[in-house]
């Protein structure tokens, strides 16, 4: 039997997933932002205008997906290559980060097996991920992102920053929804790529030391999982 929500149950429900619809339409918005800045400088490159549009059209699905979880329906998971979604979303992120005085670094182990995802969401991880990876450096610095496949069946990502780090106490409070130490955080990111990995039947696990910087790594379980190849109804 299903238990009754009481009404300000239902209220508080809402208001979290309003807050994350915001806080997720945020990152490509900023993105848009970036380049129609840039676009006033000069005639706007054709390649720049895709990026522009491809991002009107993750907002457009963002909403999609919402209304999705809000209704039940089948998430068709699909077969994709790791490091062409990686560079796609560093291309997203190009902007803020040379705004921010932070170079990213990729490497990608040769012959890396294929996952099974739900791209637009294993794109929002990495960009939750990297947008995080800049905050935590104000005066800039590398980030690192690294690839390899591990055990035959899983794969493994691993982004690293030099940022401020984090307090051995508060590593477990993350993806708490709206635990934040920032002015303007939501503090809905990480709890966002929780939910999302969770979902691929994978792992994230955090690594940090204080003043020296955060490694994050995902671990997916790739194609070579027959259990992923359907597929999966929320
Ligand atoms: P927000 O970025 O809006 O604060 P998140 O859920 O993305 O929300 O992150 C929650 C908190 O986790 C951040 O406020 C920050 O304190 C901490 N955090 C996450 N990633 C990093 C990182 N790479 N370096 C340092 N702190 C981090
Ligand atoms: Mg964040």
């Amino acid at each position: 039997t299903e238990r009754l929500l009481q009404k300000s149950e239902k209220l508080a429900l809402l208001g979290q997933m309003a807050a994350g619809i915001a806080h997720e339409i945020r990152n490509p918005l900023t993105s848009i932002k970036g380049f129609v800045q840039l676009f006033k400088s000069g005639p706007p490159k054709e390649e720049y205008i895709d990026i522009v549009l491809s991002e009107l059209e993750r907002i457009n699905s963002i909403v999609g997906e919402f209304l999705v979880l809000a209704k039940p329906t089948a998430v068709v998971f699909a077969e994709k290559d790791v490091r062409a979604l990686i560079r796609d979303v560093v291309t997203l992120i190009n902007t803020q980060s040379i705004l921010n005085n932070v170079q990213i670094f990729t490497e990608f182990n040769s012959d890396l097996p294929m996952v099974s995802c739900e791209e637009n969401q294993l794109k929002q991880v990495f960009l939750n991920l990297l947008k995080n990876a800049i905050e935590a450096m104000p005066r800039g610095g590398n980030i690192d992102i690294k690839v390899k496949s591990k055990e035959e069946d899983k794969i493994i990502i691993q982004i690293s920053d030099q940022g401020i780090g984090i307090p051995k106490d508060r590593i477990s409070t993350l993806g708490e929804p709206f635990y934040t130490t920032k002015e303007k955080g939501t503090g809905l990111g990480l709890m966002t790529c929780y939910k999302i990995i969770e979902s691929h039947y994978g792992e994230l696990r955090i690594h940090s030391k204080e003043n020296e910087g955060t490694t994050i790594e995902v671990i997916l379980p790739t194609i070579t999982q027959p259990l992923l190849k359907r597929e999966l109804v929320y």
